[in-house]
């Protein structure tokens, strides 16, 4: 009957909302113990300058790998993260981690400091910590990797909570030597004044534009509307997500020249990504006897 067909139907949603929401509390639980059990590792994904192919630098991507389920998603794990406020103490991690990271590659992989970068994801909540400026500078100085050597990557939604707050741990960490990218470009919201206030160094054009460069629908003029607003205000661009060749055409056509993506290569655990380093060198160095 209608009516005990709507009684089930509203069990059943309230059962499955239950199922959520333990499900919900068990991953918290599980990510609660995930840095006590040294789950998480960082992924390198190298950035190029598709103009010679040398790696100019590389992002730091947290993974997850679940003792019982696992490599779990970035996107929604770290998003639990968040949430439950566990991104500061995770965060702090990374950015010991990538630090460490960022010392290996200078004293034990002959990378130069002067022409590499390490860019570290920072999430909102991390950011507002009042401490945040002394949590990167501790992070830096434990682990004795130079300060220029290291990018913070930033999102318009950390703007949008204090503006003065923002650029004032900014100005303090440039000043130090620290440089930030814009992360996911295009996609927030964006605005011309906080741009210009804004202490970045580099713009990140978000990758649903690149996907779509090919469309014809206005994506590739918005790349050229990014690199041209880029340029005036003296900023680097680079583009991430690029996985076609055809996509990277399009943007270095539009001269946007530095890229991320999977057509040069997805990323990739420490030792792996020191390999491809080490063939993108010895391919720079080009051969020792000229034929
Ligand atoms: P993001 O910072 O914009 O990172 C770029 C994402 O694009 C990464 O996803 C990367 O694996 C993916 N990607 C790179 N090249 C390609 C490509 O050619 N095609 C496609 N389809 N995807 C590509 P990932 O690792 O899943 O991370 C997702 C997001 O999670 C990141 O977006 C970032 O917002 C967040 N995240 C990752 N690691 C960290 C971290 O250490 N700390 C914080 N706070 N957030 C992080
Ligand atoms: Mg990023
Ligand atoms: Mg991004
Ligand atoms: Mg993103």
């Amino acid at each position: 009957r209608a009516k005990d067909a709507g009684r089930n139907a509203i069990q059943l949603f309230r059962t499955t909302m239950q199922h959520a929401a333990s499900a919900r509390l068990q991953m918290e639980n599980d990510l609660r113990q995930a840095l006590l059990r040294h789950e998480f590792r960082l992924h390198l994904q190298p950035q190029v300058d598709a103009r010679d192919n040398r790696i100019i630098g590389a992002e730091a991507l947290l993974r997850w790998d679940h003792p019982k389920l696992g490599p779990q998603s970035p996107g929604l794990f770290i998003q639990l993260l968040e949430e439950s406020g566990l991104i500061v103490e995770v965060g702090d991690w990374i950015l010991r981690e990538a630090c460490r990271i960022g010392a290996y590659l200078l004293n034990e992989r002959s990378v130069d400091a002067g022409a590499f970068s390490l860019s570290i994801n920072i999430s909102p909540r991390q950011f507002r910590q009042s401490d945040f400026v002394e949590q990167v500078m501790r992070a830096i100085g434990a682990s004795g990797v130079p300060q220029r050597m290291i990018k913070l990557e930033i999102t318009e939604g950390i703007v949008i909570q204090n503006l003065e707050d923002t650029i004032g741990k900014m100005n303090r960490l440039k000043k130090a030597g620290i440089s930030f990218a814009m992360d996911d470009f295009g996609t927030g919201y964006s605005s011309l004044t906080y741009l210009k206030r804004l202490p970045v160094d580099l713009l990140k054009i978000d990758q649903s534009f690149v996907r779509d460069a090919m469309a014809g629908d206005g994506d590739a003029e918005i790349i050229r509307a990014i690199v041209s607003m880029a340029a005036s205000l003296g900023l680097e661009v680079i583009a991430e997500g690029v996985e076609q060749q055809a996509q990277l055409d399009i943007l270095q056509q539009r001269d946007c020249h530095l890229y991320q993506g999977y057509l040069f290569s997805r990323p990739l655990p420490l030792e792996m990504f020191c390999e491809l380093l080490d063939s993108s060198l010895a391919r720079a160095a080009g051969p020792t006897h000229p034929a």
